[in-house]
């Protein structure tokens, strides 16, 4: 169709996200999608039967704006009990439409044009478009192979008086790194006498191995200006759920919903009852770093004798894989290339730099059951 009217992108150099991008591919090549982030197995049985429960019973109307009470009251109890924070359910905590929209809403309410945000990369893809949106600009910390440690001397240079916001991400997507309590104090420490706000994005707190998992909440400056974002999707396998939830004192939390309300108004109704009554059985996310530190290792058991590099990940479900001893090629031809020709679907890596650096790394889900993993693990052993 031609275009009757002259629009200026507001985003000009946004491209279609690479995970809509890959899973396409996968699926036009009948390739094994470990690009995107999803399982591949069921959810809990429970789940569904909670959810059908109350679709049944009418629970099928709006809402409200915040979420649910009794979801609030779970989510409250649960911050108490593993990271001894309390928030107040009233006017502390608010269920979104996943973790994207937390971090959309947070970006969105306290972002303003001519503020910088300070984003560490490789970062998650969701998050510089939404502070451009806002006329404000993305100041990016390099985060470099094969550890990704945070440079904490170039964040205090780089803070200012324009420094509104810090997003982090631990868990890390895509490098599966974790930050320590050393990382936290120094933030911590950086930040005191700025009014600097943080967005947490702790989606993967409980896909973590062998490490404790350094919520902003056990820091209580830091705490203090932060939003805490969560996703059920992850935690629950239920990523076609998109529900998710935002933990900030009051005085965020104020700013928040007046844009979540325009934005969304609320989440889904049925489905937030569900997860009300599931969360109170605590196996379901206590057991979950033992469940997902079984599938790295099977994942890296069925990638010995291969030609990859490999440093197994600390946390989340992906799995970096350098392949600098097979070729030098870019490394988003290559995710193209092996979806196509090898039948394997990964992520690469450069695509969460604001320079498209390319350490040769593509990103690996290891969600998935084991006879996919096994698949994989084959097929990559013989490239
Ligand atoms: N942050 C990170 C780091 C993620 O990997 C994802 C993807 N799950 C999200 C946020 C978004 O979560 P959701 O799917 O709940 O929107
Ligand atoms: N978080 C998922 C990943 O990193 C993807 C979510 C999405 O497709 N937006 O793969």
């Amino acid at each position: 169709m031609p275009e009757p009217i002259q629009l200026t992108s507001k985003l000009p150099q946004t491209p279609t996200t690479i995970f809509t991008t890959m899973t396409a591919l996968a699926e036009k090549y009948g390739a094994i999608n470990l690009s995107q982030g999803f399982p591949d197995f069921h959810c809990s049985p429970k789940l569904i039967e909670r959810e059908l429960y109350y679709m049944k019973k009418g629970e099928n109307q709006y809402a409200p704006m915040q979420g649910i009470l009794p979801l609030r009251e779970q989510i409250a109890l649960k911050a108490e009990e593993l990271y001894g924070r309390t928030y107040h359910p009233d006017t502390e905590i608010t269920i979104t439409a996943g973790g994207t929209q937390a971090i959309y809403a947070a970006i969105t309410a306290i972002t303003r044009p001519g503020d910088e945000v300070i984003l560490f990369a490789p970062a998650y893809d969701s998050y510089a478009p939404a502070v451009e949106l806002c006329g404000a600009t993305p100041v990016y910390v390099k985060m470099k192979p094969p550890d990704f440690k945070i440079d904490w001397l170039e964040v205090r240079k780089l803070l200012n008086e324009k420094t509104r916001l810090l997003i982090i991400n631990s868990p890390h997507n895509p490098t599966g790194t974790v930050l320590t309590g050393y990382d936290m104090r120094t933030l911590q420490d950086l930040l005191q006498n700025t009014s600097a706000v943080i967005i947490s994005d702790e989606v993967y707190e409980h896909i973590i191995f062998d490490h404790r998992h350094e919520s902003v909440m056990r820091y209580r400056e830091l705490a203090e200006r932060s939003f805490v974002v969560f996703s059920f999707g992850k935690t629950y396998h239920v990523t076609g759920w998109k529900l998710g939830y935002c933990l900030a004192p009051a005085y965020l939390t104020k700013e928040f919903r007046k844009v979540h309300q325009y934005e969304i108004f609320s989440a889904n109704r049925p489905l937030q009852w569900a997860l009300a009554d599931f969360m109170k059985e605590k196996e379901a996310y206590l057991q979950l770093a033992d469940f997902y530190k079984k599938k790295r290792d099977f994942f890296l058991q069925s990638l010995q004798g291969s030609r990859f590099r490999i440093r197994p990940a600390d946390g989340t479900y992906f799995q970096l894989l350098d392949y600098s001893a097979i070729t030098d090629e870019p490394d988003t031809e290559l995710a193209v290339r092996w979806t196509k020709e090898i039948g394997i679907a990964s992520i690469p890596v450069s695509v969460f730099y604001p320079d498209k650096s390319d350490y040769k790394l593509l990103r690996f889900c290891f969600a998935k059951a084991e006879e996919t993993l096994i698949q994989a693990g084959a097929l990559l052993c013989r490239i």
